[in-house]
This record gives structure tokens, C-alpha cells and sequence, in this order.
């Protein structure tokens, strides 16, 4: 392959070649969603950030099998092992089966995923499905003695590996420090130590997802799940796993210890981190008032939210950042974002009206090769997009017959826009025909409306037809009475 990608490697903290084990082949885990409430602004940075790396991996013609994971059992609420299962907690204020809460959380997701154009996992496993693979995972560890059984749960003996390997090489935490970091917890005496974390729990009476192992009635711990559904469709050693940098400790930490305890090797060769977002400079939080969920973004419908950002535009603007950098959301960002992306948008239907030249004023080589440079430099899709604003500046000028372009390098700038913007950014052009389609359906519904308010007068029910008519002129909607029937207009 012409392109080597270099990614920056978490483990090892610099930029490497990548080279998969098996080319063409590549296996990539990203740590999916846990399915109990809304998906929001957190839940669209890795997704993009790994749907970027899933289209450029097939782009240089590697096949590649991405499997994301849905948590649906087993999170509790904090990393001490304690606290309730968040879906089960969630399904009991509700009153639901915890199932219908993370079938509900797993639909909207899904939509919303769509909806910011990432492209559909290869396989999407849910931890629920996989207790049997998890259970055998869990007596492999005790097998080889880095777990114990206390109570009817099991636990990994955090010190007794770290005897023999390194609990913290991806993290760079030291255990000596988490001896004085861990605070002394009620209900810990189970543990040989607090920072030792839950293999297999023991359900407490009122817990409601419980299933059989030879410990007890109970459920597999956090952490579990990545290390058994990554072995059971990737291999014991596979290229990628990628997620949120909150999840580098201890989740992706613990991941590696158990895989190294159960099957003798490190389970993956390149870590990658995307890092994390804000909202106005603070961090996303119910108490500040500023968490936003996708649906609010993309209906403007939150008091912090000055208007309704589009999905696509939602994507440039987390693309307009480097995965590695955080990414500050506000109004006037995503506003500049809007006018951006439209920018660019515009420029491939204005590369559309140039006509050709004799010789050319760009040089679309250098232009190609500096665009890949930067998806080659650790996905730096904002470099990439630098380059093609530059590209569009020349569009623009070439467009009023300030500069030309021969028809060679015409044909192929724009299949490098193509390429680029469409497949490998995942942009898409925000649909007119979705939204005359919603214009069609508005058109419907009022028409109906004005049905039953005409059926209402004749039938001398003249508060419901008065209801309809002010309700309709609340929204703007003016409704004049002809001869040939009602007519209504939007006022301005
Ligand atoms: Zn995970």
C-alpha cells in the first residue's frame, strides 16, 4: 500500500506505522455506548472519531472488521465495583424491564448515529448475549491465579499480577500510587485490596440480571465484557481498540490485565484515545445545566442552544478538531462551523461551472499528496480540511476567471473533493429533499386540522373549531375562510 497510516499508540505514546497483523484484514473493538438514557454529545466524538479511522482503513483497501460493543449489563455506578447496574436503576424508576430500557436507548442511538452518517459496525455484541464466553473467561483467569473467589464473587488480584507483569503501562498510573489513592470503602471486605475490581458479582436479592456460574447467581464485572467479546471475534491478539480517554483507567487498563492473565499475551497492538468535549468551556454535567443530548442539538431544542445545528454540521465541527485534542462546544463555534461546511459544500457545485483552461494555475499532485499526508499523520482531519479550504480559494477564483485549470486536473480535483469530503470525512449534503419531504407531511397535518375544524363547525361545535383555529395562529398559521373553503398562510 502506497499510504502508511501512522497512528499515535496510546501504549507506547508515540506515532507508529501501522502494520495489522494480517493484511488486509484488521480488527478493530471500540467501546460502545452503555444503553440508559439518551444518546448525547459524548456518544458522537468517539463514533465519528472511529468512523473517520473505519472509512480511511477501507479507503487504503484494508478489510476491516469493526466490531463496537452496547453495555446492557454489569456498569455499575461507580468503578469501586458498587452501586446499582445503571440500566437496572433506570428500569426500575421507569418501571420497565431492564431489556425494554436498553432495546428503547439502543434505537435511539442507532438513529442517532445515523443521522451523523457513521457508517454500521460489523458486528455490534451486546454483553448480555456473551455470560458464557465472560464465565469462561473468568475461570481462565483463576485458572492461572490471578483472580480469587471471595463471597460468591470473583475478583482480579491487582497486586499478585502486578508481580508479574505491569498493571498501569497504558495508563502510566503505578499501583504504589492507587495503595494510596483508594479510599477505604464500606462493604469492600470482600477484596484483598480496594483498587482489585469484579470479575463476576454476586447479584445482591434485589438485583434483577442475574445469571448461573459456578460462583453464584450474579453478573459479570465492567470490564469483562470488551476482554471476552474482543477474544471471541478478533483473537487473543488483535490491531485496534480505540474509545474515549475516560475510559483508558480503569477500563481499558483492567482489559489488558485480564486478557494477559487468561490467554498469555497482550490483546491489542495500537490503543487509540479520542479525547473529550465541553460545552462553553465546562465540562458536560446534569447539575450544570449545559448536558445536551443529540436530539436537543439537532432541534435547537435546549435553553443553552441558541438554534438548531444540523447533524452534519455537528460532524465538521467534532472533525474540525484533531481526535487527540478536547473540543469545546458553543454556539458561536458551531455557527462558524455552519458557514464552513456550507462554504464547502458550495465549492462542489461551483467545480461544476469551471470551464477548463489551457494550462493550470494548481497544482492538484501536491494538493492530493498534501491531503493525504494528513490523514496519514494520525487522522489530522483538520490539517485535511485546511487543505481543502485552500483548494476552495482557488475554486472560487478559478469559478470568476481569475485562474484556470486544465481539464485533467479539473477531472481529478473533483474526485479528490469527492473522495475527501463524501467518503472519507463522511460529509453529506444536508437533504432538500428530506426537508421538502417534512414540508409535505407539515402541509398534510394542517390540511387535516382545517378537515376537523370544518367538520366541527358543521356539527355547531364552534369551541373546537375556535380551538384550531387559534392554536393555528399561535404558530403563525393564518386561517382566512373563502367562499371555496378555509385557506391558511404562514406569517412571517
Ligand atoms: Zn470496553
Amino acid at each position: 500500500m502506497e499510504n502508511t497510516l501512522y497512528i499515535y499508540n496510546s501504549m507506547d505514546r508515540k506515532k507508529e506505522a501501522f502494520k495489522p497483523n494480517n493484511p488486509p484484514n484488521v480488527g478493530m473493538y471500540v467501546c460502545g455506548p452503555t444503553v440508559y438514557g439518551d444518546a448525547h454529545l459524548g456518544h458522537a466524538r468517539p463514533a465519528i472519531t472511529f468512523d473517520l479511522l473505519f472509512r480511511y482503513l477501507q479507503y487504503l483497501g484494508y478489510k476491516v472488521r469493526y466490531v463496537r460493543n452496547i453495555t446492557d449489563v454489569g456498569h455499575l455506578e461507580n468503578d469501586a465495583d458498587e452501586g446499582e447496574d445503571k440500566i437496572a436503576k433506570k428500569a426500575r424508576l421507569e418501571q420497565l424491564e431492564p431489556m425494554e430500557i436498553v432495546h428503547y436507548y439502543s434505537r435511539c442511538y442507532h438513529k442517532n448515529m445515523d443521522q451523523l452518517n457513521t457508517l454500521p459496525v460489523s458486528i455490534e455484541p451486546s454483553a448480555s448475549g456473551h455470560i458464557i464466553e465472560q464465565i469462561e473467561f473468568v475461570k481462565k483467569i483463576l485458572e492461572s491465579g490471578y483472580a480469587y473467589e471471595s463471597e460468591g464473587s470473583v475478583y482480579f488480584d491487582v497486586l499478585k499480577y502486578n508481580e508479574d507483569n505491569n498493571y498501569g503501562k497504558l495508563s502510566g498510573r503505578k499501583v504504589e500510587d492507587l495503595m494510596t489513592n483508594t479510599r477505604d470503602l464500606a462493604g469492600q471486605q470482600e477484596k484483598r485490596n480496594n483498587f482489585d475490581f469484579a470479575l463476576w458479582k454476586k447479584a445482591a436479592p434485589e438485583h434483577i440480571m442475574r445469571w448461573p456460574s459456578p460462583w453464584s447467581e450474579g453478573f459479570p464485572g465492567w470490564h469483562m465484557e470488551c476482554s471476552a467479546m474482543g477474544k471471541k471475534y478478533l483473537g487473543d491478539n488483535f490491531d485496534i481498540h480505540g474509545g474515549g480517554l475516560d475510559l483508558q483507567f480503569p477500563h481499558h487498563e483492567s482489559e489488558i490485565a485480564q486478557s494477559v492473565a487468561a490467554n498469555g499475551k497482550d490483546p491489542v497492538n495500537y490503543w487509540m484515545h479520542n479525547n473529550m468535549i465541553s460545552f462553553n468551556g465546562q465540562k458536560m454535567s446534569k447539575s450544570l445545566g449545559n448536558f445536551i443530548t443529540l436530539d436537543e442539538l439537532f432541534s435547537g431544542e435546549h435553553n443553552v442552544l441558541t438554534q438548531p445545528y444540523s447533524p452534519m454540521v455537528v460532524r465538521f465541527f467534532i472533525l474540525q478538531a484533531h481526535y487527540r485534542s478536547t473540543v469545546d462546544f458553543s454556539n458561536e463555534a458551531l455557527q462558524a462551523a455552519e458557514k464552513g461546511l456550507e462554504k464547502l459544500m458550495t465549492s462542489l457545485e461551483t467545480l461544476e461551472k469551471i470551464t477548463p483552461g489551457e494550462t493550470s494555475d494548481f497544482n492538484v499532485k501536491a494538493f492530493k499528496t498534501k491531503c493525504y499526508n494528513a490523514l496519514n499523520d494520525d487522522l489530522n482531519s483538520p490539517v485535511l480540511i485546511a487543505h481543502l479550504f485552500d483548494a476552495v480559494r482557488f475554486i472560487n477564483s478559478a469559478s470568476a476567471g481569475k485562474n484556470n485549470i486544465a481539464q485533467a486536473d479539473l477531472e481529478e480535483l473533483k474526485s479528490l473533493f469527492h473522495h475527501f469530503i463524501f467518503e472519507i470525512l463522511g460529509l453529506k449534503k444536508e437533504s432538500e429533499a428530506q426537508e421538502a419531504g417534512n414540508q409535505d407531511i407539515l402541509n398534510d397535518v394542517i390540511e387535516t386540522l382545517l378537515d376537523l375544524r370544518q367538520k366541527a363547525k358543521k356539527a355547531k361545535d364552534f369551541e373546537t373549531a375556535d380551538m384550531i383555529r387559534n392554536r393555528l395562529n399561535e404558530m403563525n398559521i393564518k386561517v382566512t375562510d373563502t367562499p371555496e373553503g378555509p385557506e391558511w398562510s404562514l406569517e412571517q
